[in-house]
């Protein structure tokens, strides 16, 4: 994450109290009107039965009748609810027969036009707008406030407001793990702000603006960090969302008020974070805040077309989405050079995990390799947030040093969420131990599939148990026959369920959709399936339901989802064939598995091939479109 721009010194400008005073004393005023205006006088309020109850006993006195209240006096003091009622005040309905009846009765009869004094009525007509013009005026004066210098938001509109000087970060290369080839690249900047005569003297041109691309947590903001560090140069800092601000034209002055503190405290670093969010394509912006975006946008590539040959300035600019980039972003001069930043592979997350215990003092056991092995797809944030987690849990234990358990309950809990509160029914807990061992059962009978690490039913986050599988090494490419054999532990579950309990649950409706997913991929992305061919079409990944993938721009046609749906779900149907004849099969295996399960709720790799036996060997070279080999060459 970026660090935040220094922010200007706000002078709070002290408030006027006039029109605070304005609205306590309205307030008040209210509340004396509520109080003393209407009903809480020495009058009980009773209710118009008890009230014709005591003039038709002849108990009342005299009345004062207004349009829509009485009150009156008794000729003598009445019980009433525990009071003693001299005075009392009832609504009045229309009742034509309450005069006559008073008459009658020799009571005498005052009559009021209005319920409440002249001035009270004036004043209960006039608070409420009284009230609304002084909150209006309080908003218009906070608004102000904020716009003016030393507001909140003054700042930004102010032309010619100064960005604090920033200094340079303490962040080294040596911070950052891994990433060899982009520190490379960016050594060249590093020197040729440390040393720029030696660049000129040989006309070299040095690339202005550099575009880090990689996923999120990679560690493009400390890669940036760190080259300001190394070059001892001021880092200015910034995300795009930051730029796109409420009002048309905010944006676009501050770029220019950032560039212009850059080049005052050349050679520094201009780093801009999500690119994506200020640099998109003009002109496919939907909806509001468009026009401001393309403002601040133009700003940026004026910017960077102005810098003159001595300007020691750096643009660096992190994105995630270098796909959805503006061209004129990417032209020579600007951001023309890119150093991708990938997830990070074993031996570079072993390093960053490293970096992130250097200040953890690590039992002999905990061996950074080893889990280093088991986080593959992890970021250089994740890590980070793993290294954390496993020296918190040995805190907690009150542990000297942070041990491999430690790191394994971190593990567990950034993966699968933490524990859950709630016990299973025997019935389910039984349920879960089947369906996972479904699972488990076919990764250790399926050579291509990669080998278990651990099974559990201890409720965790959304699941209710886990298989977990780890490659031995780090993948970049899967096979025909490796994908089956995803597939096939993907629905070991559902089919374990259906031969072991003879009916299905619930319980495999994520493994439904994963499963879905990458068999709808396999026919319309990798030409895996027969009918369609070597052809790659664009489906939307991001409904679980075939039936609602649409045909998108690219111009696929109905008849080709239809046909794409229709061989996702014969390869599935296929693929759950065979996982129903593995577990048949292992059935043995399987109750095995699951009995231990239910009594020691996890079992780890060593337990379970104990239990199993040893796994089936993986073939090196697997042919494309491998038949799917058989429970028991696989296994025996
Ligand atoms: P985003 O795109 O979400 O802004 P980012 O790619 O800029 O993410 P950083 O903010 O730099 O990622 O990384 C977050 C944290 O992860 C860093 O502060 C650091 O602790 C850790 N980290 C990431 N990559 C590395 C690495 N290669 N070496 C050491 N630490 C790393």
């Amino acid at each position: 994450m970026a660090p935040p721009l220094p922010s200007p010194t706000a002078k709070p400008t002290p408030p006027r109290p006039s029109w605070r005073w304005f609205i306590v004393l309205a307030i008040v005023t209210l509340v004396w009107l509520v109080q003393s205006g209407v009903g809480s006088d020495a009058h009980q309020v009773v209710d118009y039965t008890t009230m014709l109850g005591w003039v038709r006993a002849g108990k009342v006195k005299e009345v004062v009748l207004r349009p829509d209240s009485i009150t009156g006096t008794l000729s003598e003091p009445q019980k009433l609810d525990g009071h003693t009622v001299t005075d009392f005040r009832s609504p009045l309905p229309k009742d034509d027969r309450l005069v006559p009846l008073l008459d009658d009765k020799s009571v005498k009869i005052k009559v009021e036009n209005e319920d409440s004094p002249l001035l009270v009525r004036i004043l209960m007509m006039a608070l409420p707008w009284v009230l609304i013009i002084g909150v209006w005026l309080w908003l218009s004066r906070r608004t102000q406030q904020m716009m003016v210098a030393g507001g909140p938001l003054g700042g930004f509109l102010k032309r010619g407001r100064k960005f604090e000087k920033a200094t340079a970060p303490s962040a080294t290369f040596d911070d950052v793990a891994g990433l060899t080839a982009a520190k490379r690249d960016l050594s060249e900047i590093v020197e040729f702000l440390k040393h720029p005569e030696l660049f000129r003297s040989l006309g070299a041109r040095v690339p202005r603006g550099v575009l880090l691309v990689g996923p999120p947590g990679t560690g493009k903001t400390l890669l940036a960090r760190a080259v300001a560090g190394e070059a001892d140069a001021p880092f200015y800092s910034i995300s795009a969302s930051e730029f796109v601000e409420m009002f048309v034209g905010v944006g676009a002055a501050r770029v220019r008020e950032l560039f212009t503190e850059a080049k005052r405290n050349a050679p520094s670093i201009v780093f801009i974070d999500e690119l994506d969010g200020v640099g998109r394509a003009r002109g496919t912006g939907l909806g509001g805040g468009h026009d401001e975006r393309e403002q601040t946008l133009n700003q940026l590539l004026s910017e960077m077309d102005g810098f003159e040959r001595g300007d020691l300035v750096v643009v660096i600019a992190a994105t995630n989405r270098p796909d959805v980039l503006d061209a004129a972003l990417l032209r020579p001069g600007r951001f023309d050079r890119r150093v991708m930043i990938d997830l990070p592979e074993a031996a570079a997350r072993e390093a960053i995990l490293r970096v992130h215990t250097r200040d953890k003092p690590l039992a002999a056991e905990a061996d950074l390799a080893h889990i280093a092995a088991l986080t593959a797809g992890f970021s250089g944030a994740d890590l980070a947030n793993l290294a954390n987690e496993a020296a918190l849990a040995a805190t907690r234990r009150r542990a000297e040093v942070v041990a491999r358990a430690d790191f394994l309950a971190a593990y567990d809990k950034l993966v699968l969420g933490d524990p859950r509160e709630g016990k299973l029914r025997p019935v389910e807990k039984k349920r879960v131990a089947i369906h996972e061992s479904g699972h488990a059962v076919i990764a250790w009978a399926t050579p291509e599939a990669e080998p278990l690490s651990r099974v559990s039913i201890l409720p965790r986050g959304m699941a209710l148990g886990a298989t977990q599988q780890v490659p031995p090494e780090d993948r970049h490419l899967h096979t025909r026959a490796e994908l089956d054999a995803r597939l096939r532990v993907l629905l070991g579950g559902y089919a374990a369920e259906r031969v072991v309990l003879g009916e299905i649950s619930t319980g495999a409706e994520n493994d439904l959709g994963e499963a879905t997913r990458l068999a709808s991929k396999m026919v319309a992305h990798y030409g895996m399936s027969e009918a369609l061919g070597p052809v790659h079409y664009d489906i939307r990944e991001d409904h679980a339901f075939l039936g609602q993938r649409i045909a998108t721009e690219s111009g696929t046609s109905d008849a080709t989802v239809h046909a794409i749906e229709t061989e996702a779900r014969a390869l599935l149907a296929g693929v759950l064939a065979a996982a129903t004849a593995k577990i048949t099969a292992h059935r043995a295996e399987l109750d095995r598995l699951s009995a231990a399960l239910l009594e020691e709720e996890t079992l780890e790799r060593d337990r379970l091939e104990e239990l199993l036996g040893p796994r089936a060997t993986p073939h090196d070279v697997l042919p494309i479109q491998a038949p799917v080999p058989s429970p028991r060459t696989a296994h025996s």
